[in-house]
C-alpha cells in the first residue's frame, strides 16, 4: 500500500470528554501512519494534507458496537413485534433468500455508507448468514468493509441448534406435523461452523491495513452446544477476538432458563460453564437480576445495549445505572435496520439518554451526556479490542475522528456541547470522518466509492428480489400461532422482575 499523506487539523475545537466540560482553545492535531501523532497549539508540519478546523468541532468517531448488517435492505419491512416472532421474518432460513456475493456485498455496503456518512467509524458485525456461511459470502462483507475504509469486526452469528432446543414451550404448543419440522437441526453443524471460521480468521483478520478484524458469535447461549460455545471460546482466547453473545434480551429468554436450566439465568449458565470473559461482549442484558450483573461485573465483560432496538422489539428496559454503579462497562449498538430502522447511532445515543428516566424516579441516576458519549465511543472501543485506543485525541490513539460544523442549529447558541451532542445533533452536521488517518468523508460524501452507483445498482437489486422476500414472509404465517401462544404463555409467568413499563390504572 502507498503510505499515507499525513494530515493537519488546524485550529479545531476538541471535544473532552474526561478532562472538562469548558470549551478550551481551538488546537491543532497532526496525524501520522494512522495515529495522532501530536496535539497543540500552532503545530509546523510540511507535505501534509491540511484540514480548516475553524468553526468545527472534532471528536472520537462513534462505535456501532453491536449490528446485523445482513438486513441492511430490510428497513421498514415489519412492524414492532417481540424478537421471538420477529425474527420468523428477520431471518427465514430458506435456500431462496440465500444472497449472491454481489448482493452480499452491496447490502453490507448500504450499512457501511450510512453509518460513515453520519460519523460512525468502527462496527461490530455480528452476521447471520440464511441459510448458512460460505467463503465467498464472508468474503463479500469483509470486501465491502475494505473497500468503503470503515473499521469492522466481524463474525459468524449462526445457531447450532432447533427451533424447539433454543424456545421453551414450543414443542408442546406447536401440531405435530410443525412440531416435528421444528425439531431439525440446521444442515451447518459445530465442525462445518469452525471451518468457516478458519477461513474468516485466515483471510480477513487483520485484514486492510488492520482495519477489518475477526471475532467469534455463538448468537446467544441457549442457540448452541455447550461443545461448539466452548470451541468458540478457544478460537476467541487463541486469536484474542471479541466474543458476542446475545443474552436475556426478552422475557421469554428469562423463562426459558426457568424451564431448561434449572432455574438458572442465560448469565449464570455461561458463567458456569467458564464463559464469561473480559472478550465477551452481552449483548442486550435486560431482564438480568443483580446476582447475574455481579458476575457480569467480576468477568470484566462489556454489555452492548441497544435501547432503540428494545423499544422496536418491545424487549423491555435495560438496568443502565446498576451496571455502571458496579463499574460494568457499557457500549451502544443499532443492533439492526429492521429493529432501528435507520443505521443511526446519534438517535441511539439520545434514546439512551431518555429512556431510562422513566425507570427511576430518582433522576440522580438518569444518564448523562458524557456517560453516553463514553458509552458510544472508549465503550466501543473496549468492547472491540481496541484497548483505549477510543474515546480519547491524544498522542499515540488510533485517529478515528469525526469533524462536525459547528455552524449549524444544533450547536447555536452553544450552551454545552456534550449535552447539544446528545440531545440536538442528528448526525447532519458531520462533514469529515477519518478512520486509520484516512478522510473516507469529505464534505458528507464517501471518498472511496461511488456512492450514487452502489444505491442504484441496490435499488435495482433488491426491487427484483422484493417478491421472494414478500413470498418468504408469507410462508412464515404458518407458524406463527405455536410461536404466539409460547410468547404468550411467557409473557403471562411470573419472573421476580419487570424490565416493560406497564401502566396498571
Ligand atoms: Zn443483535
Amino acid at each position: 500500500m502507498s503510505p499515507m499523506q499525513p494530515l493537519l487539523i488546524e485550529n479545531v475545537q476538541i471535544l473532552e470528554l474526561f478532562d472538562t466540560q469548558k470549551p478550551c482553545a481551538p488546537r491543532d492535531i497532526l496525524i501520522e501512519n494512522g495515529l495522532i501523532s501530536a496535539v497543540g497549539v500552532g503545530i509546523a508540519a510540511s507535505d501534509v494534507r491540511r484540514i480548516d478546523g475553524r468553526n468545527r468541532l472534532v471528536m472520537p468517531g462513534l462505535i456501532n458496537a453491536h449490528f446485523h448488517s445482513s438486513v441492511n435492505h430490510m428497513k421498514g419491512r415489519l412492524d414492532g413485534m417481540p424478537l421471538e416472532i420477529f425474527m420468523l421474518y428477520e431471518s427465514p432460513a430458506l435456500d431462496e433468500l440465500a444472497p449472491s456475493p454481489r448482493e452480499a456485498y452491496l447490502r453490507t455496503m448500504l450499512g457501511a455508507i450510512e453509518m460513515l456518512e453520519s460519523g460512525v467509524t468502527a462496527v461490530q458485525d455480528d452476521v447471520f448468514f440464511v441459510p448458512y456461511p460460505s467463503p465467498e459470502i464472508i468474503d463479500a462483507v469483509g470486501q465491502a468493509y475494505a473497500d468503503v475504509g470503515i473499521r469492522a469486526t466481524i463474525a459468524l452469528d449462526q445457531p447450532e441448534l432447533s427451533e424447539v432446543e433454543k424456545l421453551p414451550f414450543l414443542d408442546e404448543l406447536a401440531s405435530d406435523d410443525l412440531a416435528a419440522e421444528l425439531r431439525l437441526r440446521p444442515i451447518f453443524d459445530a465442525p462445518k461452523l469452525l471451518e468457516q471460521y478458519d477461513h474468516l480468521i485466515s483471510r480477513w483478520h487483520r485484514a486492510a491495513n488492520g482495519r477489518v478484524r475477526a471475532a467469534v458469535s455463538c448468537s446467544a447461549p441457549q442457540r448452541v452446544s455447550p461443545e461448539y460455545f466452548r470451541a468458540l471460546d478457544r478460537l476467541s482466547r487463541k486469536h484474542d477476538l471479541p466474543f458476542y453473545a446475545h443474552m436475556l434480551e426478552t422475557k421469554l429468554q428469562r423463562v426459558f432458563g426457568a424451564e431448561r436450566l434449572g432455574g438458572r439465568s442465560l448469565v449464570r449458565y455461561t458463567h458456569d460453564l467458564g464463559l464469561l470473559s473480559e472478550r465477551m461482549n452481552v449483548i442486550h442484558a435486560i431482564w438480568v437480576d443483580d446476582s447475574d450483573l455481579d458476575l457480569l461485573a467480576k468477568s470484566g465483560a462489556t454489555i452492548a445495549h441497544n435501547p432503540v432496538s428494545n423499544l422496536r422489539l418491545g424487549s423491555g428496559i435495560m438496568p443502565f445505572r446498576r451496571m455502571r454503579d458496579r463499574g460494568i462497562p457499557i457500549c451502544l449498538g443499532v443492533d439492526e435496520a429492521i429493529a432501528g430502522d435507520a443505521i443511526d447511532m446519534w438517535d441511539v445515543m439520545k434514546t439512551t439518554g431518555l429512556i431510562h428516566n422513566i425507570t427511576d424516579p430518582n433522576f440522580d441516576n438518569w444518564p448523562k451526556a458524557r456517560e453516553i458519549l463514553e458509552c458510544a465511543t472508549a465503550g466501543g472501543a473496549r468492547a472491540m479490542g481496541l484497548g483505549s485506543a477510543g474515546g480519547e485525541i491524544a498522542q499515540g490513539e488510533l485517529a478515528d475522528l469525526i469533524l462536525l460544523d459547528l455552524d449549524v442549529m444544533a450547536f447555536t447558541p452553544l450552551n454545552d456541547l456534550q449535552r447539544q451532542l446528545v440531545y440536538c445533533e442528528t448526525g447532519s452536521s458531520v462533514d469529515t470522518v477519518i478512520v486509520g488517518g484516512d478522510i473516507v468523508v469529505d464534505a458528507g460524501n464517501t471518498t472511496r466509492v461511488d456512492r450514487s452507483a452502489i444505491l442504484a445498482e441496490a435499488r435495482a437489486l433488491f426491487a427484483a428480489k422484493a417478491p421472494a422476500l414478500a413470498k418468504a414472509a408469507a410462508a412464515m404465517e404458518r407458524y406463527r400461532p405455536a410461536y404466539r401462544a409460547m410468547y404468550d404463555k411467557a409473557a403471562s409467568q411470573d419472573v421476580g422482575m419487570n424490565r416493560w413499563v406497564e401502566q396498571s390504572t
